[in-house]
């Protein structure tokens, strides 16, 4: 069986008891980057064995992983931080999973958008969640699909692209719509400001930005914030 596991995006204490004790019980750890979940597990006296489980090596790994877990391995997949598959290696793993009827379990657990959606003020009874916009090619097409979105959209951005994507979604959703910058969640010098595109562009414009960061916009057309819903 396999358990898809998330581990804390920021603040150790986020982890829970269960992956915890499914941590310390699985025969092997299949982890994005085994330094970095060695020093989690450390923190946590876990001695389980790691092994790497990338988006380099996912592809050729998945066959003779689950060959294993067919003859009764039981594994468990982190990610570097909050939960694998979420813009993280484990697609791949859990279809394959499912493929070959082994049982998969997802713990609930750490991600970094369920946060900066529900603390954005922005609606968030429906929403999509887009990730990371490609860099170059197909970027504008998916700008310009997700300014028409009738509802919420969440978006994963690097602190060194911020304020190019906070233009261009100015440029495509209007300097008015209102959205929300989550920054460093969870950790010591945790921002979450939400104001419209062009007063984000302002405040963010005028210092370094450093850290992990959510973009969340309002859907088009939607009531802004100040109505009374
Ligand atoms: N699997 C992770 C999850 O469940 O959220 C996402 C992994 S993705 C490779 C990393 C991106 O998630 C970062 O570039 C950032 O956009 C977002 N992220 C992760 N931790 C964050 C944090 N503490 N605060 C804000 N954003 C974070």
């Amino acid at each position: 069986m396999l358990y898809i596991v998330p581990t804390p995006i920021g603040n150790l204490e986020d982890i829970t008891l269960r992956a915890l004790n499914v941590l310390k019980s699985v025969d092997l750890i299949l982890a994005e980057d085994t330094r970095t979940s060695k020093k989690l597990l450390q923190h946590f006296e876990i001695d389980t064995p790691l092994k790497s489980f990338h988006a380099h090596n996912e592809h050729a790994s998945v066959e003779p992983i689950v060959a294993q877990l067919l003859q009764g391995a039981t594994y468990a997949l982190v990610s570097d931080a909050g939960t694998p598959g979420i813009s993280d290696p484990g697609f791949l793993l859990s279809r394959a999973c499912m493929q070959n009827d082994i049982k998969i379990e997802c713990l609930p657990g750490a991600t970094a958008f369920v946060p900066a959606l529900v603390a954005s003020g922005l609606p968030c009874d429906k929403f999509h969640f887009e990730g990371f916009l490609p860099h170059k090619k197909g970027r504008q097409t998916r700008l310009q699909y997700l300014a028409g979105l009738p509802y919420t959209f969440v978006l994963y951005e690097s602190p060194h692209r911020l304020l190019k994507c906070l233009g261009q979604l100015a440029e495509h959703c209007g300097a008015d719509r209102m959205a929300c910058v989550a920054r460093e969640l969870t950790k010591l010098h945790e921002e979450v400001k939400t104001d419209n595109l062009e007063n984000l562009q302002t405040h963010f414009g005028t210092k370094k930005i450093k850290g992990e960061i959510v973009i969340v916009v309002e859907g088009a057309n939607t009531k802004k914030p100040s109505q009374k819903y």
